[in-house]
């Protein structure tokens, strides 16, 4: 059995915008910090990959897709999907069981519009992280928090639907769980806050 875990986010949407992008290199990022690999599979051919996210050493780019990569017999059984609707939750145990963990690589939703069911279908075991929604990185770090750091769920310390306060006035409310940090705050990609908020500016310009 590997030691090495891999972390596999299976891109399902027609792009990758500067959300995930921001996500994806937040995953490699704390991917590398515990000797772990990031792939992104599945990727069309000629795909441009963005650039910060090529300059981390535990990415990986691959065009095949998860199915192709572990097929049936030769390492699907070692493959864990990481899914809201399954039965069981992930626990410290399943670090013996899997050596690939499996994510839908899908913007959160609100409400969730099941599109991990695409993966789900293709039979892989299914671990849950609890029922409520969080975001592919967040979904990634817990994770990881299970399998290398040996967590059970109910020791990570969490933060649902927080508000993000932007000056005075403005604030959006997230609608994912998120690990709290340590300075009391969601754990959050880099540039993240200030994507929301220039996304937030954009609604309202909208309005007028
Ligand atoms: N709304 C989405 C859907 O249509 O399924 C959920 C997308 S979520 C942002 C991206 C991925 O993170 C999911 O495909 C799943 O692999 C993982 N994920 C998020 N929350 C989870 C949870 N509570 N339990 C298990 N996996 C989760």
């Amino acid at each position: 059995m590997p030691e090495q875990k891999t972390y596999i986010v299976e891109h399902l949407d027609p792009e990758l915008g500067p959300w995930s992008a921001l996500e994806y290199r937040a995953i490699a990022r704390e991917t590398a910090g515990c000797k772990g690999v990031f792939m992104l599979s599945s990727l069309p051919e000629g795909f441009q990959v963005p650039e910060e996210l090529k300059q981390e050493s535990a990415f990986r780019a691959e065009t095949r897709g998860v199915e192709e990569l572990y097929p049936e017999g030769k390492g699907k059984e070692r493959v864990c999907l990481l899914d809201p609707a399954a039965e069981e939750d992930l626990n410290p145990d399943d670090k013996r069981d899997f050596d690939v963990f499996l994510f839908g690589g899908i913007l959160g939703d609100d409400p969730p519009r099941d599109r991990t069911s695409e993966l789900r279908k293709k039979g892989f075991t299914g671990r849950r992280l609890g029922t409520i929604q969080m975001t592919t990185d967040t979904a990634v770090r817990v994770t990881r928090m299970v399998v290398e750091e040996q967590f059970t769920l109910d020791m990570i310390p969490y933060l649902d639907h927080p508000e993000l306060k932007f000056g005075d006035k403005e604030s959006t409310e997230m609608p994912f769980r998120y690990v709290k940090g340590k300075d009391g705050k969601p754990i959050m990609p880099e540039g993240m806050v200030d994507l929301i908020k220039k996304d937030a500016d954009k609604s309202i310009d909208d309005l007028f």
